[in-house]
């Protein structure tokens, strides 16, 4: 007799801000099934609800404090204090531990960015919880609100070169100038993404990671081109 193995299963957490304990739905690896993949990393599925992305983010149901995999463990008691006193005040409790629909993800990774942001999170994750959110808003077609947080992940990113605390969640400087790149370039800030693909090209590391360059180079000209 086989037994059916569902997409989800249920992992144990604790929550850095609070101690809860609860658990989360993550999807089985098996059961990714890519069909395309853009430029800035974007996928999408060819099951849309078979999305990692939509489970990313673990909410605590007790106090909101929601986080992923990439965040770094709040140790202070006074960034511990502002998330109880900003946020965790007006929380009302709600679990996000079962499936979940693009709506909610959207909602869970907007509270992961306010997380983030409250908690003192390095500028290269905040950038990369606002290309989540773009990502989550293209996927439902709402163009001028995926531009918006593109160019949110855009400012971020940028602090975050300027910070050098990219390095922080092992993340390389070349990568972090690529999705930079890509970030003006699809906001239509021609001059910025040259700017930061050129940084590519140029950049000392460049032989690490060759692929990354050459797709560097095609969007270099391409920003040239039209
Ligand atoms: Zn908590």
């Amino acid at each position: 007799m086989t037994q059916t193995i569902p997409p989800f299963y249920d992992k144990n957490m604790t929550c850095d801000i609070c101690t809860h304990s609860f658990t989360t739905k993550k999807m089985r690896s098996r059961f990714i099934r890519v069909d395309q993949v853009e430029n800035d990393f974007y996928k999408t599925y060819k099951d849309p609800l078979l999305n990692p992305l939509l489970y990313e983010a673990a909410v605590c149901p007790e106090c909101g404090y929601s986080f992923t995999d990439s965040f770094l463990p709040v140790k202070k008691e006074e960034l511990k204090e502002a998330f109880q006193n900003q946020v965790s005040s007006s929380w009302k409790k709600r679990d996000f531990g079962g499936e979940r629909d693009y709506e909610t993800a959207l909602t869970i990774m907007k509270l992961t960015l306010l997380s983030a942001k409250v908690t003192s999170q390095p500028y290269g994750l905040m950038g990369s919880i606002c290309l989540r959110i773009a990502w989550l808003h293209r996927y439902q077609e709402k163009s001028s609100e995926e531009a918006r947080f593109l160019d949110q992940a855009a400012v971020q990113y940028e602090k975050s070169f300027l910070e050098g605390d990219f390095r922080d969640i092992a993340m390389s400087e070349l990568a972090l100038l690529f999705i930079l790149g890509e970030c003006y370039r699809r906001t239509g800030n021609k001059e910025k993404a040259r700017k930061y693909f050129s940084k590519v090209i140029e950049h000392k590391d460049k032989h690490l990671e060759p692929n990354l360059v050459e797709r560097t180079r095609e969007q270099w000209y391409e920003t040239k081109a039209n």
